[in-house]
């Protein structure tokens, strides 16, 4: 397992400017490592041909993946947090033994908030610590989805969560030089196209709604779009280039200071998740052994 260049540098860009966050991003690039991990490569979603028009295509979805491989994975994450330290922390070493890591990813995966707090109440985790290790957890194992699946997204989405995995967009990227404006997502690096002028939350398109935080030193090149309706934000970036897959998570930490720009004025990202998919995790190797075997069959001659 190994981070890929492109990565390597942006952490160390990071880690550079911000020295706090170090621990933050020793987790995120033990992340990305497992994200470039091509042992994910041998899950198997099947989605639900029956969900309905508005829903990601994980909704519903039986993910096959290997209950070994989602173990070792959650145990080195949750001990690796539990080993940087700071508030909360020290709940989660003993939480890497109490939890049920497979039960934990389907959780995660699914952005099921509610779920994933009983599940810290009974492994005596702390809700928050283990929420906010839940998106990276669940990287892996989405990205693998997304590579797996990405001639059967949607061509059109007019919605604003993922289209994937039914996370909000972490930030838009205002892409190209005849520029498009594109969302995008931190856990399974989903890209998809976004109206010009609305708010992704509630779907405000009164443009007198509408408003945007500009800083003196960016100016329109990264800035923070607001929606008086809903009180929601989205941070914007104007780029060349999409961000990797695997490192919109850097660049959502990389423009923090657009997130305590929003929240200091009294804004807001929601609460809940943009669409709970309640994906089903089985164990990988389970249902191979469950699939019909074919043999041929020698009739005697009459
Ligand atoms: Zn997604
Ligand atoms: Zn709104």
């Amino acid at each position: 397992m190994r981070v890929p260049e492109h990565a390597r540098q942006r952490l160390e860009r990071l880690g550079r400017g911000t020295p706090e966050w170090r621990s933050w991003l020793r987790l995120l690039e033990a992340t990305i490592a497992a994200v470039n991990d091509s042992a994910w490569d041998t899950i198997a979603p099947q989605l639900d041909p029956a969900r309905p028009e508005t829903a990601p295509i994980l909704a519903g979805a039986e993910i096959a993946v290997d209950r070994s491989l989602g173990r070792r994975w959650v145990r080195r994450l949750l001990e690796a947090a539990a080993r940087e330290g700071g508030r909360a922390a020290g709940s989660l070493g003993p939480a890497a033994s109490a939890l049920d890591p497979h039960e934990f990813l389907q959780v995660v995966v699914g952005q099921d908030t509610d779920a994933l707090t009983r599940l810290a109440a009974g492994a005596g985790a702390d809700p928050k610590a283990l929420a906010a290790l839940g998106g990276l957890a669940a990287m892996p194992l989405l990205q693998a989805c997304a590579r797996r699946l990405a001639d059967q997204l949607p061509e059109a989405w007019s919605y604003g969560y993922c289209p994937l995995c039914g996370a909000w967009p972490a930030l838009t990227e205002v892409r190209g030089l005849s520029p498009s404006r594109r969302l995008r997502c931190a856990r399974c690096g989903g890209d998809w196209r976004a109206e010009w002028r609305s708010c992704v939350y509630c779907g405000e398109t009164d443009h007198a709604r509408l408003g945007s935080l500009v800083s003196d030193s960016h100016g329109e090149t990264r800035k923070v779009d607001t929606c008086a309706a809903c009180r929601g934000y989205l941070k914007t970036v104007t780029t060349l280039a999409p961000s990797p897959a695997d490192t919109v998570a850097l660049e959502d930490l990389g423009t923090v200071d657009l997130d305590v720009a929003a929240l200091e004025r009294g804004y807001a990202r929601p609460d809940r998740p943009g669409y709970i998919v309640h994906a089903r995790l089985v164990d990988g190797r389970t249902r191979l052994a469950r699939a019909p075997r074919w043999h041929r069959v020698v009739r005697p001659r009459p």
